[in-house]
């Protein structure tokens, strides 16, 4: 069997070849770390943005989206501690001359750690079969014992190291757990430097004096600056939301995996601003409700898990990660932070006004609590492939690649194909089509065989296929075949709006989440 590996340079390989995802300026070797997304990425994005578009705004009556610019004030961004405090730690190994994130090799070892105590309870769990008590076993096996207090004992060094932004120490822990380079295998290691992670360019021109401006690396700022334009002309009350979808930019040092770690991605973040002392309510309810938005997808329950944060962010009072399963191990896709009152008051600080909200309800002014939802665009449309992609042995020795797109994500919604290229076969097919193409997205396709048809319909995951063949001129009947099952049946032509709206049905997934 492949390893996740090589399932997963097969699945880069996969989008390039299918249209939904290019290297940036390609034809000039690529950009490092940016990516342009091709006529099947397109969809898929957009179609990831409506679902969470309308699980916001639709759902939640006191949550509005706006939609701000990329460049902001500069002042914006020393109020947010984006100039002072936006760095990642970053060490390079002198052999390999590779550089890497020091926070991430310890974390990376921290959880091989945890892979192996994972492996010791698989073993016993085989080993004493029904009577395997997990719980028990962990606190008190020795070896597991011994594994949990040596990942103990790093961690409480590493969360310190980084409470303490001591570089030094986070340097010493890299060299006492002798971590090596993955690329040399080298111990050889540089000290330990802090990197500012925004682009900046200049506006205006320089002979009048250009001012230094950002590229925003995050979209939330442009909400908080909004956020009493938004309630005083949209008469919001507090509890309320305001979201948006955009570009935003990171100077990652490394940038690897594809697109899980852009120089340029896109988020959709939602800033809900509560009453001070109300925010671990919401913070509960926005938990809950993000994890049920990504499980309703039905991409695997057990594929997503919680992380909460070893080191909270200068701003946050609580934090946590929702994770999703990649090949490469369980890794962020979503941040859900408590950022208090932190980036309101910094702001009336650095403007000199007035920006508090006036409750009505209490007759009195304060600084909104704000709970925020960050999730990337491109992580998610990561995780999707990834649970998507599948390299399908069939009977007979065939084997297919099909991607198992959740319907209302793929695409393309339904191809139309006539059997053979006349006898008024395509003519009755894009009768069909123009029927149809007004409510699902369709492709039309007449060229070779039925099965090769199929095959390049699986890949882009297209759920449904509709044949038209000769009996259709006279029963008024075509056969439809779904993708996962590849089981076919015939149906009236009346009956498919019915059937592919059924199956199709952004309403239903979002019912899912009022449940
Ligand atoms: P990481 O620890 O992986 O660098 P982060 O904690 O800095 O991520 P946040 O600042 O919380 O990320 O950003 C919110 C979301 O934006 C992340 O959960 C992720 O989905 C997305 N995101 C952040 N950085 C990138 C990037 N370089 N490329 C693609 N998506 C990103």
């Amino acid at each position: 069997m492949a390893s996740q590996d090589e399932v997963f340079k097969k699945l880069v390989a996969h989008c390039k070849e299918y249209g939904f995802v290019f290297p940036s300026s390609e034809i000039y070797d690529g950009l490092a770390a940016v990516y342009d997304y091709g006529q099947m990425g397109v969809e898929l994005k957009n179609n990831i943005k409506k679902y969470w578009w309308d699980s916001m705004t639709l759902l939640h009556e006191n949550v509005v989206g706006i939609d701000a610019a990329i460049f902001m004030h500069p002042t914006t961004w020393k109020a947010s501690g984006h100039v002072d405090a936006f760095n990642d730690p970053l060490i390079d190994n002198k052999d390999s001359k590779k550089r890497y994130r020091a926070d991430v090799l310890i974390e990376d070892y921290l959880a091989k750690y945890d892979e192996k105590i994972g492996k010791e309870c698989d073993k016993a769990a085989k080993r004493f079969g029904e009577n395997f008590d997990k719980e028990m076993y962990l606190k008190t096996n020795p070896r597991v014992l011994e594994y949990a207090k040596k990942r103990d004992d790093v961690h409480a060094r590493f969360v310190k190291a980084l409470e303490d932004n001591n570089l030094e120490e986070l340097r010493q822990i890299i060299v006492d757990c002798e971590i090596v380079c993955p690329i040399s295998g080298t111990k050889n290691w540089t000290e330990v430097r802090q990197f500012n992670l925004m682009f900046s360019t200049d506006m205006g021109s320089t002979a009048d004096g250009a001012t230094k401006i950002y590229l925003r690396p995050e979209t939330a700022q442009g909400i908080f600056v909004n956020y009493l334009n938004v309630q005083k002309t949209g008469r919001m009350k507090i509890p309320f939301g305001i979201c948006q979808i955009g570009k935003a930019f990171r100077n990652e040092i490394v940038a690897r995996q594809f697109i899980f770690r852009m120089r340029e991605f896109e988020q959709m973040e939602m800033q809900f601003f509560v009453r001070p002392g109300d925010e671990m309510k919401w913070f509960d309810y926005w938990k809950q409700f993000r994890l049920k938005w990504h499980k309703a997808l039905g991409l695997g329950d057990e594929k997503y898990r919680f992380h909460d944060h070893d080191k909270l962010a200068h701003y946050a009072n609580a934090a946590t990660d929702i994770e999703f399963q990649m090949p490469f191990g369980f890794k962020e896709v979503e941040g859900i932070h408590s950022r208090t009152d932190f980036d309101l008051t910094s702001h009336e600080k650095y403007c000199g006004k007035n920006i508090k909200y006036f409750d009505p309800e209490l007759n009195e002014s304060y600084t909104p609590y704000v709970i925020e939802t960050s999730i990337g665009v491109d992580r998610m449309f990561l995780s999707v492939l990834c649970s998507a992609y599948e390299e399908e042995q069939l009977e007979g020795g065939e084997s297919r690649v099909v991607l198992h797109l959740p319907a209302v994500l793929a695409p393309v919604k339904v191809c139309i194909m006539p059997l053979v290229k006349k006898d008024g076969l395509p003519e009755k097919a894009r009768e069909i089509m123009n029927d149809l193409k007004f409510d699902f997205r369709c492709a039309y396709d007449e060229k070779d065989s039925i099965g090769k048809r199929y095959r390049r319909q699986d890949a882009v995951g297209t759920p449904f296929c509709i044949t038209v063949d000769h009996d259709t001129l006279n029963d008024g009947c075509v056969t439809i075949r779904h993708r996962d099952s590849m089981e076919q049946e015939r149906v009236k032509i009346e009956e498919l709006r019915g059937i592919l709206s059924h199956a199709i049905d952004a309403k239903q997934l979002l019912k899912k989440l009022m449940d």
